[in-house]
């Protein structure tokens, strides 16, 4: 999964000097899910497809494993290129693939080794209940909520999250603007300036979020595309890294 090393000494007090911010009390933190709550795995979707499909479709597992690939590849770009939101179904009615439940069921299991929650998440996370400050989740994904609850059930995270949006019950997905609008929404929280998110991603956590009018925290790794037209608040390489940043922006300006 390879991390960029960040710059702490830029990192640690994010206030000062040209980049300084006016300080504002931190009401919601919102977290990316894909490379951000979840450490960066490179998944090969194609050998992971063929797995699943091999007991359900054994005689034409390759075509259909490549169906559904190619749907998801396309969902995708339409997110980048519209922000518009898709779900599994969306890809199993464009490949033409009629999932049963074990299928289904099977190809969650195949995600399980990749979607381990990072270690750091429970102890950031009551880190900012304590502090009195919101948890929110919003995730650009196809799969339902369901799912998603299940994996946070799993790794005793879901009772940390106040409210969390997936891109596959709305109409948009990240970076759009309505997608922000719609965590914050979940959360109870009027002002985006009081909000911060952390995500993985330059183009849709980063941009979306600072367009939204939030602070935008970036974890770097090295498998997103670039999109250097925007510059985090902040950059961390660790979730435990980020009560740092939220002090500095707390702070009184001086
Ligand atoms: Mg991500």
């Amino acid at each position: 999964m390879g991390r960029i090393p960040g710059d702490r000494k830029k990192k640690r007090r994010p206030t000062l000097g040209p980049h300084k911010i006016p300080s504002v009390t931190v009401s919601a933190v919102i977290f990316d899910w894909g490379g951000t709550l979840t450490p960066w795995h490179t998944v090969d979707h194609d050998a992971l497809w063929r797995e699943v499909c091999i007991p359900h479709f054994p005689d034409r597992a390759d075509e259909v494993t490549a169906a559904i690939v190619a749907a998801e590849h396309a969902y995708w770009e339409l997110t980048d290129t519209s922000q518009s939101s898709a779900t599994l179904d969306d890809v199993f009615a464009r490949a033409g693939v009629a999932p049963t439940e074990a299928m289904l069921a099977a190809y969650y299991e195949a995600w399980d080794p990749h979607t381990i929650t990072d270690p750091e998440a429970i102890p950031l996370l009551r880190t900012l209940r304590a502090r009195g400050i919101k948890i929110g989740v919003l995730s650009n994904t196809f799969w339902p909520r369901d799912a998603h609850e299940r994996v946070f059930r799993r790794d005793e995270v879901l009772g940390l999250i106040d409210a969390a949006v997936y891109s596959s019950e709305i109409p948009w997905a990240k970076p759009h603007p309505e997608a922000f609008r719609a965590v914050m929404r979940a959360l109870e929280v009027g002002d985006p300036a009081t909000c911060v998110f952390v995500g993985d991603r330059p183009f849709s956590d980063v941009h979306g979020a600072k367009r939204a009018g939030m602070r935008a925290v970036l974890i770097p790794h090295s498998e997103v595309p670039p999109f250097d037209e925007v510059t985090p608040d902040a950059v961390i390489t660790r979730l435990a890294d980020l009560p740092a940043h939220l002090d500095a922006w707390s702070a009184p300006d001086a």
